[in-house]
């Protein structure tokens, strides 16, 4: 027997319940319950309420003695006897409070808002077992609304009992634990009539996983930890097999659909560049991806390709290599960084390497003046420009070219996918797109979420880089921070010292800024001091970057406007104030602008005394590793999928039980497993793959269509 509040029954319609029924036509729900289910938990129709999940599970087989109760125990099970019973308060304050003893001790069970019924059902002397989560409340433990079982001599099941990820506020509106599980049992009495299999006979034997009905069932009401485990196993798979089919398919499509222009020739523009003019020897790194886009670039089908390389590891000159194949099939093509200073700062460096070569380079931003805008514009449409770089200025609609090639994008985590899709609208046959990122995604997520881009690493800095010693400094040490910082400027060196935007507050972040600048230019009287901020103009902001990158300042104080790319090798020393405020990839960002030279560098991370466990989790990482793969790893695990790509719209990353860090092994089965089978048979046309074809149309397709570039 099972006691407890309200009991709500279910009772279903099994002839014609699908996993479309709306959660409304179950007896019992109720339309308000209904209505919160739908808003809070995104539960609309049966199908939804199956794959809600349990969080995790209450073991049956455990049983607590009170002596050793604590607060952070899960919901546990403990044995033994009510032995008094009252009630406290009036009004909307009554209560029921039992005692309740085991053999080690006694401990409170507490009732709000309890009916009649109910306080005449709790069997007092009996032998118990009872479950619910321990609170402790006047240096006495407690439990509220606990679940009660009477020993009787029936043999008990030592099964798991599943907790679903409901809240306090939802159980006090009717969702509680008690409610889902009553439901749930009842849907899953209905599993073989509800759900097929969707995954190929094959597959289930070779990877030894259960079928979809017992995977269900098991998950929601596991017998063992065992057949709870191979649940979860089946599950996940089938989430990274369906994601990967998902982007197998549109891989294909692109691949059938996408013409491109084949580079055929590595020209005269390529050769006597690498020969004469190339400051210095590739990498292995950039040689073996200069050899990927090439092979790209040959066929007649539009490159797709994203580069991720660490800060500093050397994707300009990548970039550039790329536009020199262009040009040497007579195309143009366009390089778009994020931020004006960054386009300028490329386009300085790139007309000077390209000078020998006579090829004309153009640079296009916000600010760029009218006349020369339009001079701009018409060489490109001439064709007389073979290199434009700008910002997103250059995706405006009046900007033509006479046959854009190649384009590529630098720093993409700035960009949205809007932004990039206007670029297929230039040319009939779209250029080739390199996108390049210095904010390395893990390589699970890569794989995972570009599985429709291709990915090339650089994955070695050139040689003679010092790693950056990074060290973390609080305010008492800040005088000691400055002393360093002037020792540095004393050899020769340049500091940074960044502040953090201040979402909420623009001007307390300006203010912050001026503060630090005062503070900062009165310690350092002797020196010059120049500021940079994103209220400047972008004259003002060249004017001061100039000055800094001539030596003729010895300190930036800037907000994160130069967080991207900025590059001055000189610098030593990057000085982050409110470190917490910043995330780690952002932090790594802002680090990779020291290091550029051949001086040992370092990075000091000022905070203030006191911080929460997410920030001194980020700041121990800076300080341990220089390697943006690994941060981006510990930045996946603190923030979340969706939110580190800046793609929430994405249901596609809402894994429900798939972990991407975690399950690299099964991502990467299955990759293989879906490159395979759809090799064999892509367009799902066999019978064997019938269960998986009706599936994939029903839950993947239309969630897919983000992702897409275009
Ligand atoms: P990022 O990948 O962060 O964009 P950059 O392309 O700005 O890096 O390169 C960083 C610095 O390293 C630049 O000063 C560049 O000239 C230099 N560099 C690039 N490749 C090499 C190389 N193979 N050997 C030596 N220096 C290199
Ligand atoms: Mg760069």
């Amino acid at each position: 027997m099972v006691l407890g509040v309200n009991f709500p029954k279910f009772e279903l319609y099994s002839n014609t319940l699908t996993l479309d029924t709306p959660i409304e036509f179950i007896k019992g729900i109720g339309p308000e319950r209904a209505k919160l289910l739908q808003q809070t938990l995104g539960i609309n129709n049966v199908g939804d309420f199956l794959q809600f999940y349990p969080v995790r599970y209450l073991d049956k087989s455990k049983i607590y003695l009170i002596s050793e109760l604590n607060e952070s125990l899960p919901e546990i099970q403990l044995q033994g006897k009510i032995s008094e019973l009252s009630e406290l308060g009036v009004g909307r304050s009554k209560r029921l409070r039992a005692k309740f003893q085991d053999r080690s001790g006694s401990m409170e069970l507490i009732w709000f808002q309890y009916s009649k019924w109910l306080k005449e059902q709790i069997p007092i002397g009996k032998e118990l077992f009872i479950f619910g989560k321990i609170t402790k409340f006047n240096n006495v433990f407690s439990m509220a609304h606990p679940e009660i079982e009477i020993q009787d001599n029936a043999p008990r099941p030592q099964h798991l009992i599943p907790i679903y990820p409901s809240s306090e506020k939802l159980t006090k509106r009717g969702l509680s634990q008690k409610f889902f599980r009553v439901l749930l049992k009842t849907l899953c009495l209905e599993l073989p009539n509800l759900v097929q299999e969707n995954l190929p006979q094959t597959v289930l034997e070779q990877y030894q996983l259960l079928s979809r009905e017992s995977a269900l069932l098991n998950t929601h009401f596991p017998q063992t930890v065992d057949w709870q485990l191979k649940a979860d196993k089946r599950l996940k798979f089938e989430e990274a097999f369906f994601f990967q089919l998902a982007y197998g398919l549109k891989k294909q499509h692109h691949a059938a659909s996408a013409v491109g222009h084949p580079f055929r020739v590595v020209g005269a523009f390529f050769k006597s560049f690498y020969a004469d003019q190339l400051p210095f020897e590739l990498t292995e790194a950039q040689k073996r991806v200069l050899k990927e886009i090439r092979e790209d670039m040959r066929r007649p089908i539009q490159m797709n390709r994203l580069l991720q390389g660490d800060v500093g590891s050397g994707k300009t000159m990548v970039a550039l290599l790329s536009m020199l194949l262009a040009k040497d099939n007579g195309f143009q093509s366009c390089l778009v960084a994020p931020t004006e200073i960054l386009a300028q700062q490329h386009y300085i460096g790139i007309s000077k390497l390209l000078e020998p070569t006579g090829l004309k380079v153009g640079l296009l931003t916000g600010s760029t003046k009218k006349a020369e805008r339009e001079l701009l514009h018409q060489d490109l449409r001439s064709g007389a420009l073979s290199i434009l770089i700008g910002t997103h200025a250059v995706f405006e609609k009046t900007v033509q070219f006479h046959n854009l090639g190649l384009c590529i994008i630098d720093e993409q985590h700035r960009f949205g996918v809007a932004q990039r899709a206007t670029l297929w609208a230039k040319n009939k046959i779209a250029p080739h797109i390199l996108v390049m990122t210095a904010t390395p995604i893990p390589r699970t997520l890569a794989m995972s979420f570009y599985s429709d881009l291709d990915v090339s690493v650089i994955d070695e800095l050139p040689v003679g880089r010092k790693a950056i010693i990074t060290v973390h400094k609080k305010e008492k040490d800040r005088l000691s921070v400055y002393k360093f910082c002037e020792e540095e400027i004393q050899k020769g060196r340049q500091i940074y010292f960044v502040y953090p935007l201040i979402e909420e507050s623009e001007t307390l972040a300006y203010k912050n800024l001026q503060e630090g600048y005062a503070h900062i230019t009165e310690y350092f009287k002797n020196y010059t001091c120049t500021m940079l901020h994103g209220k400047m103009l972008a004259k003002e902001k060249q004017k001061a970057m100039d000055e800094f990158a001539r030596g003729d300042s010895q300190i930036m104080v800037a907000t994160t406007v130069i967080e991207v790319g900025v590059n001055v090798p000189n610098a030593s020393v990057m000085v982050i104030e409110s470190t917490e405020r910043f995330g780690l990839s952002q932090l790594h960002q802002l680090r990779g602008r020291v290091g550029r030279g051949a001086d040992q560098s370092y990075c000091i991370l000022m905070s203030s005394e006191k911080l929460g466990a997410e920030s001194r989790k980020r700041i121990k990482t800076m300080c341990q590793t220089n390697d943006g793969f690994k941060i981006s790893e510990v930045d996946l695990e603190i923030r979340g999928p969706g939110d580190m790509l800046g793609t929430q719209q994405s249901g596609v990353v809402d894994f429900k039980r798939l972990d991407l860090i975690k399950d690299y092994e099964i991502i990467k089965q299955t990759k293989d497993l879906v490159a395979s089978l759809l090799k064999k048979d892509p367009k799902l046309q066999s019978p064997e793959h019938s269960g998986l074809k009706v599936y994939y149309l029903k839950n993947y397709r239309s969630k897919t269509k983000w992702s897409k570039i275009s």
